[in-house]
């Protein structure tokens, strides 16, 4: 168990977990979820960007080794993946469970004792993989779980595009985000995730993220208990935008933000229908990017 109590169980407590479910559902009538404000009611089963309605979909829970330590620390982060995502990147690598559909439906109860079987292997935390359509079905499955003894840290691990709707339903449940921050520039995100306004809409997030949360904490073992964590994929060509990106989290969030710079970009999906993408980065490319990170002082992964 951990030495912190996570924030979701003083919400819950204090009785605020039911009003935050109440309000998710109301906005699921007119969907405003992410920034994509489909305004479909997917009560009634109308289906918008990502293609959801109410329904809990999820591919896969397991204990995950492969995060960063502070997440996956010594026993694994208890990883669920959600099935579709509001974002459309060209050049996915998880496309078959983000955009081609498939995996199981839960019910919120049957989520909740997804969390708790994690929870009893050891998992330092609850890691929601691509959560963001499925806000309104975690929020009731927490409360379930809550009764039922969780007491781990949950880990919104999403892409970045977040409305202020969505993030005030999270205010004081999640301890750990752990955002994408894919593009600097409004026409690459555009181009290669079809999400308007992506750019500012994600440095919106991760600031509310941050004032939710703070820079990334760990206890004496290294494993994160609050805080954010932000990835960020180097792309061919610079096309993310990462010398801007990293210099506007070192000014405008904190100059302790803890963010990986990752490198495993490869053409996926529908990459190869963009040739100025459709290779992976080269050594150099990505050298630069984690010196532009180091030069702007944050604390890289
Ligand atoms: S979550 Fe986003 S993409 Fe999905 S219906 Fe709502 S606004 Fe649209």
């Amino acid at each position: 168990m951990p030495l912190f109590t996570p924030c979701y169980i003083e919400t819950y407590k204090a009785g605020l977990l039911e009003e935050r479910i109440r309000q998710a559902q109301l906005y699921m009538e007119s969907c405003c979820l992410c920034p994509r404000y489909c305004r479909v009611n997917r009560l009634q089963g109308e289906h918008g960007f990502c293609r959801t309605g109410q329904e809990i979909r999820v591919s896969g829970i397991t204990p995950h080794f492969g995060e960063e330590s502070p997440i996956s620390g010594i026993r694994g982060s208890g990883t669920i993946f959600f099935v579709m995502c509001n974002l459309g990147c060209v050049f996915c690598q998880n496309y078959d469970i983000s955009h081609l559909g498939g995996g199981n439906i839960l019910s919120a109860e049957e989520l909740a004792d997804a969390m708790l079987l994690l929870q009893a292997k050891g998992c330092h935390n609850i890691n929601f993989v691509t959560p963001t359509h499925v806000i309104a079905g975690i929020l009731k499955a927490l409360t379930f779980a809550v009764k039922k003894g969780l007491r781990i840290p949950l880990v919104w691990n999403c892409g970045g595009y977040e409305s202020p709707e969505a993030l005030a339903l999270l205010d004081g449940i999640i301890d750990i985000y752990m955002p994408d921050f894919k593009f600097w520039h409004e026409e690459k995100a555009l181009r290669y995730c079809y999400a308007a306004g992506y750019p500012q809409a994600a440095r919106n997030a991760v600031k509310e993220m941050h004032r939710q949360t703070g820079d990334l904490k760990t206890d004496a073992r290294g494993i994160a208990y609050r805080g954010i964590l932000i990835r960020h994929l180097v792309m061919p060509d610079n096309a993310a935008g990462t010398e801007e990106l990293v210099r506007w989290l070192s000014s405008e969030l904190s100059p302790d933000t803890y963010i990986n710079i990752m490198d495993q970009y490869r053409p996926c999906f529908k990459a190869s229908q963009f040739p100025e993408i459709n290779r992976k980065i080269t050594a150099k490319e990505y050298a630069d990017a984690v010196e532009w990170g180091k030069q702007s002082g944050l604390r890289i992964d």
